[in-house]
């Protein structure tokens, strides 16, 4: 065991779960020099997979014991209890706990006691998208925060590892556990995931019951979402002005205010203070523990919409759209 003064570098990092970001942390830090092993659960695929990855893999309980930082990644409504069977009890004083969002430390579902350094390195963007750019010698920008500083040095650990992953060649962005998951809530709820989504719905419906054809307001309004979505990631609303006609301009400029107005900003707000209260985060915690029945029915029928039977059948007709299938038709042709 090493002292909490060494540098992370000459520490163990115990990485907690091997999925979307486990994966991807641990092969970066591992790249990076860093020391890494995996706790996944005996009977998982992950455990297997890591393995295979070329890294030693024990159960969590075993993992945490041995680490002087745990990164724990699993699932968010899955960290409670591993927090409560693997990590308390094993973990020793001095060691730092980290996750890669707040939800479970801001909402008091994990409730740390004072003896460990308790650190966020959220990056902002996929766990494949972590592990592409930085084997692409960049990296996704990350937040960095500090919910408990036991040792001394938990902003320099949380830095080392975010560097470690790659995140700093992106620019690391010092937050708060409470910024960071309230402002990652309120964007996939009102803009990104919720908001989007039914924009596309609503704007499909409008065009079906007024008689066109579900495939044209397929590609009008899912299909080609992505390159005025790639434009503003790119270049933000200047670069896609540049790239889209005078007429599509003066239409968003003076129909786009109609559609998302001040009612529309007044829901949102309404949204952030559910977040901000806690309400939204009851709600789920108490939708999981009791079954997730409403979760899964909405679930089913957003995926019964029939812009999913179109959308489905014209993709089909689109091979490049689908990365498997053009490795596959790759192969067949070779
Ligand atoms: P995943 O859903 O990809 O995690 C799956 C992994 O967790 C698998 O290795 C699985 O193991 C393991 N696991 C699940 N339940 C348990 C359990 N009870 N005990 C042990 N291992 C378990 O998670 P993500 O990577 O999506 O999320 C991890 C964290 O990162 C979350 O806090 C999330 O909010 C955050 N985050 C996620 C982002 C993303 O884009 N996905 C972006 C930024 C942050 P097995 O194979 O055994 O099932
Ligand atoms: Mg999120
Ligand atoms: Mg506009």
């Amino acid at each position: 065991m090493t002292s909490q003064n060494t540098p992370l570098k000459q520490q163990r990092i115990a990485v907690i779960g091997y999925g979307s970001q486990g994966r991807a942390h641990a092969l970066n830090l591992r790249d990076s020099g860093f020391n890494v092993i995996i706790g996944a659960r005996p009977n998982g695929p992950s455990f297997q997979k890591a393995r295979a990855d070329g890294f030693t893999v024990t159960d969590p309980a075993n993992a945490a014991a041995e680490a002087d930082l745990v990164a724990l990644l699993t699932p968010d409504m899955q960290q409670p209890q591993v927090f409560e069977e693997a990590i308390k009890p094993n973990l020793r004083p001095g060691a730092a706990l980290l996750f890669a969002h707040g939800f479970n430390v801001h909402f008091g579902q994990i409730k740390p006691e004072a003896v460990w350094d308790i650190i966020l390195v959220a990056p902002k963007g996929p766990g494949a998208l972590v592990r592409r750019e930085y084997e692409a010698g960049h990296g996704v920008p990350c937040l960095v925060a500090v919910h408990q500083d036991v040792s001394g040095q938990a902003l320099s650990r949380a830095q080392d590892y975010a560097h470690g992953i790659g995140g700093a060649r992106g620019g690391l962005i010092t937050t708060s556990f409470a910024e960071e998951t309230e402002t990652d809530l309120f964007g996939e709820q009102a803009v990104l995931c919720g908001g989007v989504t039914e924009l596309v719905v609503r704007g499909f419906e409008t065009l079906v019951e007024a008689g066109y054809q579900p495939e044209v307001a397929y590609f009008e309004c899912m299909h080609e979402l992505k390159l005025i979505v790639d434009l503003l990631h790119e270049g933000g609303m200047a670069k896609m002005h540049q790239f889209i006609s005078e007429t599509a301009q003066y239409g968003d400029l003076t129909r786009g205010p109609r559609i998302v107005d001040a009612d529309t900003k007044a829901r949102m707000k309404t949204i952030l203070e559910e977040i901000k209260t806690g309400q939204f985060a009851r709600e789920w915690v108490g939708e999981y523990k009791s079954g997730n029945q409403q979760y899964q029915a909405l679930k089913e029928a957003d995926l019964k919409h029939p812009i999913e039977q179109v959308g489905e059948k014209l993709r089909a007709r689109m091979p490049w759209l689908n990365p498997a299938q053009r490795a596959k038709a790759a192969a067949d042709a070779a």
